[in-house]
């Protein structure tokens, strides 16, 4: 057996990022850039007012309640030149340029419309006041974003304020799923005897997808050395990666073991994990390209767990993440007893963690831990990385790796 994170070092050096591609802004959020993004316009592009309100010059305002002559009035999109000499206001709307003349904004709020084309303001301001200055959000020339910033929605949001409507990014890996076993049933038919549902397709392909993958679903494939040969090949024509699940094991009936034996450069790992001891990872060659395959086990728990703890780093590294491969962790502390049995393995115990009043993490397990338990890993956020022994008790703390991100983590204190 070797340890978690050979095992890990190992499939990280055998994918490297794909190679960049221009996208459009509106699908680059999730990916990380490949280049520097250097602003070619300012944001905002002119002085603007920040308020509904009338644009002044401060000092006709500097004593207060004073009245001024309304000229005129400008909205957001209006491309007028207008000028505000002494004694007089601009009735302008948020967005609208500030005209010549004018250094402030009053808020329509502070001020009374009287009869005669006259303003009543109420509030002093001073030069400044509620203007938005050109360039006050991006100036261009500026780097906006660095190559390998991970692009979020308000990033995107950036790009097409500066009219960046193509962006380098490492794309979104397409990756072949498929199942194996003859016992898997999908289609809702009444089991037979020895027969159960299909559970991995379904949770694989969301995982997938939560990570910014595109999903080739295969489906079951039956366990038939050719069949799988021949949709195998496929797939290496036509993806990226392939992610198998089942069949790795010690079985008579491992076939995905018999048939990448032969056709890929395979590292077979059994590690000293629970769950998820098997794991395959290799590399399928398809023309000039060299496609990753990462072999999951069968039960569902393991299948997620190896998915998390190899296929998800390995994954992240392809969209050209060089930070924060794997899930982070946090120290939290125990609400309950996490028992285990010495074996020589670290076990990856599935718990649900919140934040409490002490403003720390805290965790219990969720349910049996059996690998075909998938039910009890429903109910978990995170994993607890229980060290070889006896378990944590109650109280004591455990390293935790959180699935959803640390703000996902609900809190008891509202
Ligand atoms: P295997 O890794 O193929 O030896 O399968 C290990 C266990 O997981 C067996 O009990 C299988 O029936 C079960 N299993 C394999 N694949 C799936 C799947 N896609 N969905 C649910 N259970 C599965
Ligand atoms: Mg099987």
């Amino acid at each position: 057996m070797i340890s978690l994170d050979e095992a890990r070092s190992r499939v990280l050096n055998g994918v490297g990022a794909l190679t960049p591609r221009e996208v459009d802004c509106e699908r680059a959020s999730g990916l990380v850039l490949a280049h520097d993004v250097v602003a070619g316009e300012n944001v905002p592009p002119f002085a603007n007012t920040a308020v509904d309100g009338y644009a002044v010059r401060s000092a006709d305002v500097a004593s207060v309640p004073c009245e001024l002559r309304v000229i005129g009035t400008l909205a957001a999109g209006d491309g007028s030149q207008q000028r505000v000499g002494t004694g007089e206001a601009l009735r302008i709307m948020t967005g609208a340029v500030m005209p010549d003349g004018a250094d402030a904004v009053v808020m329509v709020e502070d001020t009374e419309t009287l009869a005669d084309g006259r303003v009543r303001v109420r509030r002093t301001v001073t030069p400044g006041t509620a203007v938005r200055p050109i360039a006050d959000d991006v100036r261009a020339g500026d780097v906006v974003f660095a190559a390998g910033t991970v692009l979020s929605p308000a990033g995107a949001g950036v790009l097409a304020s500066i009219n960046a409507r193509r962006v380098a990014v490492y794309p979104r890996p397409r990756v072949a799923l498929l199942s194996t076993g003859d016992e898997l049933v999908t289609d809702g038919s009444p089991l037979r005897r020895g027969q159960i549902r299909e559970s991995n397709l379904t949770m694989l392909d969301i995982l997938l997808r939560q990570n910014e993958c595109e999903v080739e679903n295969l489906g079951v494939v039956v366990d038939d050395e050719s069949t799988l040969e021949r949709v195998l090949l496929e797939a290496a024509r036509s993806c990226d990666a392939i992610v198998t699940s089942g069949g790795v094991s010690m079985g008579d009936f491992d076939v995905v073991k018999a048939v990448l034996s032969r056709l890929a450069e395979m590292q077979w790992m059994q590690m000293a994990i629970k769950p998820a001891k098997p794991f395959a990872f290799g590399l399928l060659t398809a023309g000039q390209r060299k496609i990753p395959v990462f072999g999951l086990p069968g039960n569902p728990v393991s299948s997620m767990i190896s998915f998390e703890l190899l296929a998800r780093p390995a994954l992240r590294k392809m969209m050209g993440h060089t930070r924060d491969l794997s899930r982070p962790a946090v120290r939290a502390v125990t609400d309950a007893p996490l028992r285990r049995k010495q074996d020589g393995k670290v076990h990856f115990m599935r718990v649900f963690a919140r934040f409490g009043d002490d403003g720390r993490v805290h965790v219990r397990d969720t349910g049996p831990q059996g690998s075909h338990q998938l039910a009890a890993t429903a109910a978990a956020n995170a994993l607890a990385i229980v060290p070889d022994g006896n378990g944590v008790a109650s109280g004591e703390s455990v390293d935790v790796m959180l699935l959803g991100g640390a703000l996902d983590i609900v809190s008891v204190a509202h």
